[in-house]
């Protein structure tokens, strides 16, 4: 007799960083990785990725909430709170050290600082040229009180993947930083590694975000490699520019959903508008994201990216 295995149950996550408030971009994206799971009778994750922790703030924490709340999307398990979770970073990175695919860097403490918040592409610094790289793991007993990053060490070759919103894709890590930083001694894990950790721990299928974190991509495919773990489909979604094309900024007010809450605008409306952005109708409702999940169609999202135009109706009576 034949059996047939079903699919894995699709499992989706949002995973704001509380550094300022939500704005428009995270919406879009949010809406779209929720509806991409929802749609698929998956569940959604909720995770807030709090490790960078001068950038932190208290208030944007709960207002993450908030915002995702006001927008109509909920979630089914968490939140998980990366700062909790140190202990499952730490096991990652002792296997890592345990295979000799990471060693001690004394390198400059700018390229060790910048690792515990998620890459930017005006972040992408230089290609580490692997000054510390001769060293093995068990070199950093030797180096006492010196502060020090693990790095990965990046194997020759590009890696590819099948991108839900952009086709296959394929990146050499090597050309995009080479050796990448995944702890810092004594301080906590990077973001390549921490997302990798909780999203492979919690059994997520999909990831969803925005198109600015395509470089980091195939980093964490390296390390579900090197852990052993099978790397969820990765879907990039294109970014949300301003009115003057530029990238929505955390500290533009005027993008923030606390402030659309504050001015009263109907979450609803904006629902409207981001899913007419997104190519699924052409025209303007008030709608749920629950009222997409029959509807969502990931072919439709436009390659570019959506520029917001100042009349986006999203103010006045509905
Ligand atoms: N927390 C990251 C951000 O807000 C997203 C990281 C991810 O989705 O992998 O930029």
């Amino acid at each position: 007799m034949t059996t047939f295995s079903s699919p894995p149950p699709a499992v989706g996550r949002l995973a704001p960083s509380p550094t300022g408030g939500l704005h428009l971009g995270h919406a879009r994206t949010f809406l779209i990785a929720w509806l991409s799971a929802r749609s698929a009778r998956g569940r959604v994750i909720l995770r807030i990725e709090d490790l960078d922790s001068a950038r932190v703030r208290d208030d944007a924490r709960t207002s993450a909430l908030v915002d995702l709340r006001w927008l109509g999307l909920d979630w089914d398990e968490g939140p998980y709170i990366q700062s909790e979770r140190r202990a499952f970073y730490d096991d990652a990175l002792d296997r890592l050290k345990a295979a000799e695919l990471v060693y001690p860097c004394t390198c400059t403490r700018a390229d060790v600082e910048r690792a515990a918040s998620a890459p930017h592409p005006e972040d992408e610094g230089p290609t580490y040229p692997g000054a510390c790289a001769g060293r093995c793991a068990a070199d950093a007993q030797a180096l006492g009180d010196r502060p020090f990053a693990w790095r990965f060490r990046v194997p020759p070759g590009s890696v590819a993947w099948d991108d839900l919103f952009l086709g296959r894709r394929e990146l050499d890590p090597a050309r995009l930083g080479g050796d990448f930083i995944v702890g810092r001694n004594g301080l906590g894990p990077s973001y390549q590694l921490a997302v990798v950790v909780d999203d492979a721990l919690n059994g997520v299928t999909q990831v969803v975000r925005g198109a600015d974190l395509v470089p980091s991509t195939p980093r964490q495919i390296l390390l579900y490699r090197a852990l052993g773990w099978t790397p969820p489909r990765f879907g990039h979604v294109p970014l949300v520019l301003g009115p003057d094309g530029r990238r929505l900024a955390k500290r533009d007010g005027s993008i923030k959903l606390a402030t659309f809450r504050e001015q009263g605008v109907d979450p609803r409306r904006l629902i409207g508008v981001l899913a007419r952005s997104c190519g699924w109708t052409s025209a303007l409702t008030t709608s749920s994201p629950a009222d997409w999940i029959d509807r969502y169609n990931p072919d439709l999202l436009p390659d570019d990216p959506w520029v917001m135009s100042p009349d986006a109706k999203l103010h006045g009576p509905s």
